[in-house]
């Protein structure tokens, strides 16, 4: 079978290189199709940093094995990593951390074992990068979180825990600020609960959570998240286990799935080869057992594992007293080591799996979709205005222009009421949010709530605008602080 490979930047052709000479050794039946993409290739001009050949390969193949790529500073250009993740609906960002022996940390010094895995929504949340300045002060960022794009990432995450036989799983979130948004991932999380009841399913505040991961590891098992919580909270898990040298990545999705390290390019130490390969091998090896190689996976894994427990380290790890070796030397090790048995969490040694090369051909985008409810009204609009003035002064301006279908509810800056009631220590800056609702909740159209605009553009300038939906008796928008 063809895979696709991306050597990357930085480090990433030594750490490549490495691997790949790891599974020559070990004769894993795969052929490679090495691909352009990375910091080279925006340079050559290509703006989402790969040429249109690799994109085809990777479609062709699905499989991609990735090193790390470095995002062109200050050119505007949007990361090819997170580019990648996103063009090919890799909704599930997998992230497995362990205790290895040899790896010492506090918690295996204390004989604490971590075996956990992060399950990271990988599409969508801050990372659309939609991003507007309202005014010269104010900086808007839109945080999509979906209810498709929510079932997707963590039914995956219950069908992954249940299959591995995982005690507990566990939504990370911060659903009581960000009810509608953290409020509709933790909602499909029950949901998909309900169809796992050999599972135990919870959820935790995600800062009681990161309190919790470095205080109590041993009790977690799997972890669902939100794209930017997942983020921080996975590296977070790599230093409990050792480092970024340590921490493996899968970006799984229905068609195309990306194998990579989670550390970035090291600039501080490329070219040098003294990285860490470990991450990167781990990560193949994730990829190894996706495409059914069993085998080559346990014999690999076990032969790293001995090689770890022998003392054998890269710099950025590791008994000091023993002095480190290259990049090239460490996985030269592990070869030397395939065959042999680690003492602790030897993996078993299953047969290989008939690979069967899959190749999908999608003639439109799939849409990804749940039924809409019949009783869908709008029932007001929150409009978001410039003005530097108090208040109260704003106030009377909207209130000069409600007409006859609009009521002025309340007005807040930065979230928080100012307007009926608020106080004079909370700090203004010059972007208002005026909510606008129908009298009594009526239904109001598309057609009332632009000629609400144009009368307030009369006294204000409008920075944005948002509907205020009412399904059913549900509002499906938040209320503005103290209202
Ligand atoms: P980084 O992960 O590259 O480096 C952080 C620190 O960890 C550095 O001190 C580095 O030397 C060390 N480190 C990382 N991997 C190591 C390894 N395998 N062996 C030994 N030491 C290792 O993070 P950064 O400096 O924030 O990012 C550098 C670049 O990488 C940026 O351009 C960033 O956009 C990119 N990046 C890419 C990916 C990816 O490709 N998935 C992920 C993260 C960052």
């Amino acid at each position: 079978m063809k895979i696709a490979v991306a050597k990357g930047d930085g480090i990433g052709p030594e750490i490549m290189d490495s691997v790949l000479h790891i599974f020559q050794a070990n004769q894993v039946p795969l052929e490679y199709e090495f691909v352009e993409m990375g910091k080279w290739v925006f340079d050559k001009g290509y703006s989402n940093g790969m040429t249109p050949e690799a994109q085809q390969t990777i479609e062709e193949l699905s499989i991609l094995f990735k090193g790390p790529m470095e995002t062109p500073k200050g050119k505007g250009v949007k990361s090819v990593n997170v580019t990648a993740r996103k063009t090919w609906n890799t909704y599930a960002n997998k992230r497995a951390f362990q205790t290895l022996h040899g790896v010492d940390t506090v918690f295996s010094k204390a004989g604490i074992p971590i075996d956990l895995t992060i399950v990271r929504e990988n599409i969508e949340d801050t990372y659309g990068g939609i991003e507007h300045m309202l005014t010269h002060d104010v900086a808007l960022s839109r945080r999509f979180i979906t209810r498709p794009g929510s079932l997707q990432v963590i039914k995956y995450a219950f069908e992954m825990a249940s299959k591995n036989g995982a005690r507990r799983i566990t939504c990370g979130h911060k659903a009581n600020i960000m009810k509608i948004t953290d409020g509709l991932f933790l909602e499909v999380f029950y949901e998909v609960a309900k169809e796992y009841p050999h599972l135990k399913a919870d959820d935790v505040i995600v800062d009681d959570l990161c309190m919790k991961l470095v205080s109590r590891p041993n009790e977690f098992d799997v972890v669902v998240l939100t794209n930017l919580q997942g983020d921080i909270v996975s590296d977070l898990c790599a230093g409990l286990v050792g480092g970024l040298g340590f921490a493996p990545s899968a970006n799984i999705g229905d068609h195309i799935c990306i194998f990579e390290a989670v550390h970035g390019t090291a600039p501080d130490i490329a070219g040098k080869n003294i990285a860490n390969p470990t991450a990167l091998l781990l990560s193949g090896i994730a990829m190894l057992r996706h495409l059914g190689l069993m085998e080559n996976a346990a014999v690999i894994e076990n032969a790293l594992l001995y090689t770890l427990e022998s003392g054998v380290h890269t710099g950025d790890f590791g008994d000091r007293s023993i002095p480190s070796v290259n990049t090239t030397q460490f996985a030269d090790a592990i070869i030397a080591n395939l065959g042999k048995q680690p003492a602790h969490m030897a993996r078993p040694i299953l047969p290989n799996k008939p690979i069967t090369p899959t190749s999908f051909k999608l003639e439109k985008n799939p849409l990804i979709m749940s039924k809409e409810l019949e009783n869908e009204i709008i029932v007001g609009v929150d409009m978001f205005i410039e003005s530097a003035e108090q208040p109260s002064a704003v106030a009377e301006k909207c209130l000069l222009h409600t007409g006859d279908l609009f009521k002025l509810v309340t007005i807040a800056n930065r979230g928080t009421q100012v307007w009926p009631k608020g106080s004079s220590f909370t700090n203004l800056v010059n972007q208002y949010s005026c909510r606008f609702e129908s009298i009594g909740d009526a239904p109001v159209t598309q057609t009332d709530i632009l000629e609400l605009y144009k009368r307030l553009m009369t006294d204000f300038k409008i920075c944005s605008s948002e509907i205020l939906n009412m399904w059913g008796d549900k509002k499906a928008y938040s209320l503005a602080q103290g209202q």
